[in-house]
């Protein structure tokens, strides 16, 4: 398979951990007979420094002419967020992609596996099985994209922010948690506040519909204060959860504490042509950045999520996750995640961990 992706590294620990993730995919590349063309380009900062622009044109380009886009993060320390290079980095650099190539589904899988249950906030017996869920957020609707009013009545301030969905942007992200779910373990739990807003009950409805269609997968139907609440009671009752945009927000954050580190989370954002961008869900992490003591793995796994989704390349992305449960089931453990009687590592040195477990070569060719 031939295939060009833009590599997006940004600031911070981006430039680092993907210097790793592009190690595994090369791996890759060898091992399965494919071609990847790397197009680097910079955001953020990094971007700022060149063209006085978080998100030039030029990098905007080099993503409509691939086929995915693999992106680091961006952003400066969050004491400097005043200076220009840094003001509104982030939101400058994700928001104006996520405009750009309309990506309407977000999706975060948050993993703990048995080995890492002491790095979970919740007590060892809830969790010493490990944690599996995929959490798909929509990503164009709700309060966000809403019409939105600050004013003055009667003397007094008042602002709104209006939550509508279609019925058109419910199935569509539906669709996705669907097909995920005949992946996993076929079970979806819809998160809404269907007891309250008219948005979520047609929300409900249509993901009822949608459902109708995949009769080997299970509908579970949760209002979102009882889901945020499930999420650290048994979070092994979930396995792909879809929700709007706002609670996706909440949820999403509140679930990324249960794998312990945000160095460990991957993530994707797809638009309706299948055009998608995999990032880690943390940040630049000034704080350690230049150190070589990163965790790469969210930045790896989010090359795994690419080839599963982008490029239908399911056994590729397999052969990655296990390399990396397999290192991490040796003892492998970067700074955020070691504990006393582990083997503590650099980003490089875990890598280099993860690549010995790569396939070497296979009867594959390209195509
Ligand atoms: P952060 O996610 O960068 O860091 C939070 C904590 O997690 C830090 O202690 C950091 O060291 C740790 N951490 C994050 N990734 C890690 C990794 N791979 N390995 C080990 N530890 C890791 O959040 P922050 O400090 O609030 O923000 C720093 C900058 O990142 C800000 O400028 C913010 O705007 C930006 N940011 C960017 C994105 C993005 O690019 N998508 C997302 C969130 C924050």
């Amino acid at each position: 398979m031939k295939k060009t992706i833009a590599v997006i590294a940004g600031d911070g620990i981006g430039p680092e951990v993907m210097q790793q993730a592009e190690r595994v995919l090369s791996a890759i590349a060898d091992g399965y007979g494919h071609q990847f063309k790397l197009n680097h380009a910079l955001a953020g900062g990094a971007a700022f420094d060149k063209f006085g622009s978080h998100m030039p044109e030029e990098t905007l380009e080099v993503c409509r002419l691939s086929d995915a886009i693999l992106f680091g993060s961006v952003g400066g320390p969050v004491s400097e967020q005043h200076q220009i290079k840094w003001k509104n980095c982030e939101a400058n650099s994700i928001l104006a992609l996520r405009k750009n190539f309309k990506f309407f589904a977000n999706f975060r899988p948050v993993r703990l596996l048995p080995e890492l249950a002491h790095v979970c906030p919740l007590r060892y017996d809830l969790v010493k099985d490990g944690i599996d869920i995929l959490f798909i957020r929509e990503l164009l609707g709700d309060a966000y994209f809403g019409a939105k009013e600050t004013t003055i009545k009667n003397g007094k301030r008042v602002a709104s922010d209006v939550s509508s969905y279609t019925e058109d942007q419910v199935a569509q992200v539906a669709h996705v948690a669907f097909n995920a779910a005949q992946g996993r373990r076929k079970k979806v739990t819809s998160v809404d506040k269907a007891n309250v807003l008219d948005a979520s009950k047609l929300w409900r409805e249509v993901v009822r519909e949608v459902a109708a269609n995949y009769p080997d997968v299970t509908l579970d139907e949760m209002l979102v204060d009882n889901c945020a609440m499930q999420i650290i009671r048994e979070p092994k009752q979930f396995d792909v959860v879809v929700t709007t945009n706002m609670f996706g927000d909440i949820l999403t954050d509140e679930a990324a504490v249960l794998a312990g580190s945000l160095g460990l989370l991957a993530s994707a954002s797809l638009n309706s042509e299948g055009f998608a961008l995999y990032e880690p869900s943390g940040g630049s992490a000034p704080d350690i950045a230049g150190q070589g003591i990163a965790n790469p793995i969210a930045q790896i796994l989010s090359v795994a999520l690419m080839l599963r989704f982008s490029f239908n390349l399911e056994a590729e992305a397999r052969a990655i996750e296990v390399a990396v449960d397999t290192a991490l089931t040796a003892g492998y453990r970067t700074r955020d995640i070691f504990a006393e009687g582990e083997k503590l590592v650099g980003s490089k040195e875990f890598t280099d961990q993860v690549l010995q477990n790569i396939p070497v070569a296979t009867c594959k060719t390209a195509g």
